[in-house]
């Protein structure tokens, strides 16, 4: 028993390091027949990796449907016994986790709206503590890249070896084209601080709508994920939860199927060649700019020097906004994006300040 417990542990550990891994299944586990119906579909796509099903649904209001609860762990049992289709569902609170390792869950994930909540994610890493099962870590709702991190942290801390990062976008006040906007830089960084996670995108949770699902995970892949959580239903229109965003198997498959994917590794010895050398421009160009920003705050400081000596503020709007008007028509003229001038102006400006703050205050 415990030898196949070890052995089955050892075969989810392999899958989530596959790439692309692709995890697909409805928002929320309905009906036994709707569960059953959907992973047969899906298992003959043959592109599914990981059979994904809401048990409990974090739903904004009450009074919708909130999930079937235990109940949904026995068809999930039933998937894989019929289908081969390892099983991950959320799991938001120590209870939901330990139901999931009791049913023999393969791997959970922590939804956006608990990975805020750094109670909520320390309650499921004491739950969850020393076991098997993979979790995945969805960004919190808010762009707050530590709480992102720091649940990955409690996570670790709780000996838990297989842990995977899922972006499934960012709230945003208003009405948008997209339900969660993706914050792809919040991504990179995230990566960068753990490179040796899996990272997966969620392109139903970000566009809240089937039709965008496509460009999304292009994107994505673009970018390198690792691969993708995707809602498929086997009847979209009549989902008890997030209808607009669920695709049929048969969609799924269509989509996966236009996926170009592209190699995070060149082997061919004339293209490595030639990327070499533009990128070693990169990195002198690179240099000439930190030397460039470093002479101006130089300059900054002198003119601080100057300021302090006739007492004059440091912020002088007017000449600010010649600076800035400046700056957007020459970076307009050598192709820049508005977006990025302002980015760059705004980061100048306060190191610009800073820098003269020293000057006019120094702190002995
Ligand atoms: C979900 O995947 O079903 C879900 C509720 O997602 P999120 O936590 O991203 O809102
Ligand atoms: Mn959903």
């Amino acid at each position: 028993m415990l030898e196949n417990t070890i052995k089955h542990n050892e075969t989810i550990s392999r899958l989530t390091r596959k790439k692309p891994l692709i995890i697909a299944g409805p928002c929320s586990a309905e009906t036994r027949e709707q569960v059953l119906e959907t992973a047969d579909l899906l298992s003959r796509t043959g592109k599914v990796d990981m059979f994904r099903a809401g048990i409990w649904k974090p739903r904004t209001r009450p009074g919708n449907f909130e999930g079937v609860g235990e109940a949904g762990l026995e068809w999930l049992r039933e998937v894989k016994a019929l289908y081969r289709l390892p099983a991950i569902i959320e799991v938001a609170n120590a209870r939901q986790a330990e139901l999931a390792l009791r049913y023999g869950i393969d791997a959970v994930w922590i939804g956006a709206r608990t990975t805020v909540n750094p109670f909520s994610v320390q309650e499921i890493a004491d739950a969850l503590k020393g076991a098997a099962i993979p979790v995945y870590i969805k960004n919190p709702v808010n762009p707050d890249i530590e709480l992102w991190t720091g649940a990955v942290e409690r996570i670790q801390q709780a000996d838990i070896k297989d842990i995977g990062l899922i972006h499934r976008g960012f709230s945003s006040y208003g009405n948008a084209r997209l339900r969660n906007v993706p914050m792809w830089h919040l991504a990179i960084e995230i990566r960068r601080r753990f490179p040796d996670l899996p990272v997966l995108i969620d392109p139903s949770h970000i566009t809240g709508n089937s039709a965008l699902i496509p460009e999304i995970l292009q994107k994505a892949i673009d970018l390198d994920y690792d691969g993708a959580i995707i809602e498929a239903h086997c009847r979209p229109g009549s989902a008890w939860s997030d209808a607009a965003q669920q695709v049929t198997p048969d969609e799924l498959l269509r989509i996966i199927n236009a996926i170009i994917w592209r190699k995070d590794d060149i082997q061919e010895e004339r293209i490595i060649g030639q990327l070499e050398q533009l990128r070693r421009q990169i990195d002198q160009y690179d240099h000439q700019l930190l030397e460039l920003i470093s002479k101006r705050m130089h300059i900054s400081r002198e003119i601080g020097r100057v300021k302090k000596e006739h007492n004059v503020t440091i912020l002088q709007t007017r000449r600010w906004q010649y600076i800035y008007d400046r700056v957007k028509a020459l970076g307009q003229e050598l192709g820049l994006s508005e977006e990025f001038i302002n980015h760059y102006m705004e980061a100048i400006h306060l190191e610009s300040i800073r820098n003269q703050d020293i000057i006019m205050n120094p702190k002995d």
